[in-house]
């Protein structure tokens, strides 16, 4: 790689499911990459196998305080995603977004970098309208359970959009839909990550509702493939982008899938579907593609086959259905 191409980034949560791949494709792509994360949800093991390159850095650190360093891009990862992890500790979980998104963008402003936010479909809350637009102001309960995430990100969105027309920071939003994938954590309480761990132990698969609820889930490359796009365009794109899978498919059918990749000879269990659990979600991607020409490639089925073997190497479980998938976990956590 020329010396021109080649940028210091920092990754925020990047011990994350996402954050790790991002390091990886980035340090793969001979960038210096700093990872910053302070492991609360995060993990040593996804970024262990990088150690030892001499183009990636790891600091522990909390975004919610200020950070000092001299780098050309940012990419802000760092906030618990799943409902189980940013339940936990809500307020936490709004500081994260909302101090961490100035801290950044502060960062962003003194160092004169680029900078990437990971925003969320949960922005659209229990969406009005079908599949989901970024002029779509959503529909939020502002004081539920989910509201420390999806007001959090909000506010970060918020931030980015002033800190753009304030302060001239070059600036993109990806309103990122469910993405799964291998080092998805396993407790995290998500559709994919519980399927995947109670089919591969035997244990029924717990459909919350009557799981005729919806979700697009896109496959980890793809998205990662997206972030990098989206980073490349050589111009601020202005408005939030959606990123994510437009294939749209309910709890129940992911169910059976999971079943069905896996061998698994697991029940299903319903279970009552959680407070302010959206009932739809698919995104409109053409703003993504008509931008960077990105779609994303993976089947889900395939999607599935290399997630069950990461967790089925985490699960101890020696060999699934999944038999022909690429995907070996670096390290066991
Ligand atoms: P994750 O929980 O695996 O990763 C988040 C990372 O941030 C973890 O490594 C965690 O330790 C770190 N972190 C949390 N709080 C921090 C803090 N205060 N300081 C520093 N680090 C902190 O989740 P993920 O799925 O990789 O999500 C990454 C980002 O993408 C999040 O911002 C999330 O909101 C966003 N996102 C993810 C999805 C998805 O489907 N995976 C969907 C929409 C948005
Ligand atoms: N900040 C940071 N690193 C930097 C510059 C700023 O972490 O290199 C943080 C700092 O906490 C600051 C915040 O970003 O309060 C917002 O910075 P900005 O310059 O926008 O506003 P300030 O609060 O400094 O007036
Ligand atoms: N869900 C489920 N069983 C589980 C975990 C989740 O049926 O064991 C449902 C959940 O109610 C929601 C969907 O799957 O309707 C996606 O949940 P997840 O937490 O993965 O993502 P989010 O709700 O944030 O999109």
């Amino acid at each position: 790689m020329k010396e021109l191409s080649r940028k210091r980034i920092l990754v925020t949560g990047g011990a994350g499911f996402l954050g790790s791949h991002l390091c990886e494709r980035l340090v793969m792509q001979g960038h210096d990459v700093l990872c910053m994360d302070n492991f609360y949800t995060g993990a040593k093991d996804n970024i262990a196998h990088l150690l030892d390159c001499a183009n990636f850095e790891l600091m522990r650190h909390d975004v919610t305080f200020p950070l000092y360093v001299e780098v050309d891009e940012i990419y802000n990862l760092a906030c618990p995603a799943s409902p189980v992890h940013y339940q936990h500790d809500p307020v936490q979980t709004t500081k994260t977004s909302v101090h961490g998104a100035i801290n950044m963008l502060g960062l962003a402003k003194r160092v004169k970098a680029k900078i990437f936010q990971a925003s969320t479909s949960e922005v659209y809350g229990d969406p009005r309208i079908h599949p989901q637009t970024e002029n779509y102001w959503g529909h939020v309960n502002p004081v539920g359970p989910r509201s420390c995430y999806d007001e959090g990100k909000r506010c970060a969105e918020t931030l980015f959009a002033d800190y753009r027309r304030q302060h001239g920071i070059d600036t993109r939003i990806a309103r990122i839909f469910n993405t799964y994938g291998p080092r998805m954590h396993p407790a995290d309480g998500r559709v994919v990550s519980n399927f995947m761990m109670q089919a591969l132990t035997g244990q029924p698969l717990t459909v919350y509702g009557d799981g005729s609820q919806t979700r697009s889930f896109c496959f980890v490359d793809d998205m990662i493939d997206a972030f990098v796009r989206l980073m490349t365009l050589p111009a601020d794109p202005g408005s939030p982008v959606n990123l994510g899978n437009p294939h749209e498919i309910s709890m129940l059918e992911i169910a059976q899938r999971t079943i069905g990749v896996t061998g698994s000879s697991s029940a299903i269990a319903f279970r009552p579907l959680p407070v302010d659990d959206p009932w739809r979600r698919q995104p409109d991607i053409s703003l993504a593609t008509r931008l960077t020409g990105w779609t994303p490639c993976t089947p889900l089925d395939d999607g599935l086959r290399k997630t069950a073997r990461y967790f089925a190497a985490l699960a101890g479980t020696a060999r699934t259905a999944a038999d022909d998938a690429l995907v070996v976990p670096q390290q066991v956590p």
